[in-house]
C-alpha cells in the first residue's frame, strides 16, 4: 500500500513539474460558427456570424503566439459546403464540414466560437457547452474553459454537459461549444463588439486551452464541483 501512494506520489510531483508551459504541438481547429447564409442569432442589426469571425480571428491569433498550430474554419463570410454540392440542409453540411476539417488534419482540440440569444434581455453571460456524455479528457478541457469564460463575464451557469450537439456528437477529441455572450443583452453585446474585450476572450480561451494540456486543473477544479447560485443554462445558438 505504502508504495503503491509512493509511486503515485512521485507522479503527480513529475506531472506538475512538466515544463510544459506553451502550446507547441497541439493541433486546434478554431471554428467560427455559421456563416454565408446562416446568420446564426441575430440582435439589434448584429449576425452572431460576423461577431464569432472577429472573436474567432483573435483567438486563433492569440493560440498561435502560444506556439499551436491553428486551423480556422473560415477566415470571411462564407460556408463551409464544397461548390457543386447539393445545398440542400446547408446547416447540417456546414457542420459535417467542420468535423471533417479536424479529421482531415488530426486536429487535437476543437473549439465552436458562438454568440446566443434569448427572448429576455436581462439574460447574459458566457457558456460552454462539450455535449452529452463527455469523456474525462472532454470535461477537462471544458471545464478550464469554463472557469475562464464565467470569470470573465460574470456568468452564473454551469458547465453544460447535457445537450446533444451535432459538433460535440460527431467530434471525437476534446471539443468544446463556446457561447461567448448574448447579443440579446444590449450592454453585452456592445462589450462583445469592443475590440479589447475581443482580445480578453481570446487570452481567457488560450489560458483554458492551456490549463487543459497541462492537465493542472483536474485537482483543484473538478467537473460536478457545486457551484453557489447557478441558473440553467439557456440552450446554444
Ligand atoms: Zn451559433
Amino acid at each position: 500500500m505504502l508504495a503503491c501512494l509512493a509511486v503515485l506520489g512521485n507522479g503527480s510531483l513529475a506531472q506538475a513539474a512538466r515544463p510544459k508551459a506553451d502550446l507547441h504541438g497541439q493541433v486546434i481547429v478554431v471554428d467560427a460558427g455559421h456563416g454565408g447564409r446562416d446568420n446564426g442569432a441575430s440582435a439589434a442589426g448584429l449576425d452572431e456570424k460576423d461577431l464569432v469571425l472577429d472573436i474567432s480571428r483573435e483567438t486563433a491569433a492569440a493560440l498561435r503566439k502560444a506556439g499551436a498550430n491553428v486551423l480556422e474554419s473560415r477566415q470571411a463570410d462564407h460556408n463551409l459546403v464544397p461548390r457543386g454540392q447539393k445545398p440542400d440542409n446547408l446547416q447540417r453540411q456546414n457542420l459535417a464540414a467542420r468535423v471533417e476539417l479536424a479529421t482531415r488534419h488530426d486536429a487535437g482540440i476543437f473549439l465552436s466560437i458562438h454568440a446566443n440569444k434569448y427572448s429576455d434581455a436581462s439574460v447574459h453571460g458566457a457558456q460552454v457547452f462539450i455535449g452529452e456524455n463527455p469523456d474525462a479528457e472532454r470535461q477537462l478541457l471544458g471545464s478550464c474553459l469554463h472557469a475562464e469564460m464565467t470569470a470573465l463575464s460574470g456568468s452564473r451557469r454551469q458547465l453544460d454537459m447535457t445537450r446533444d450537439l451535432y459538433l460535440m456528437r460527431h467530434l471525437k477529441i476534446p471539443a468544446a461549444l463556446i457561447e461567448v455572450g448574448f447579443i440579446s443583452n444590449p450592454a453585452e453585446r456592445s462589450r462583445l463588439l469592443q475590440p479589447d474585450y475581443q482580445r480578453q476572450i481570446a487570452q481567457a480561451i488560450t489560458r483554458g486551452v492551456t490549463c487543459f494540456v497541462r492537465g493542472s486543473s483536474a485537482l483543484k477544479l473538478p467537473p460536478h464541483a457545486a457551484q453557489p447560485n447557478v441558473v440553467p443554462s439557456v440552450p446554444a445558438s
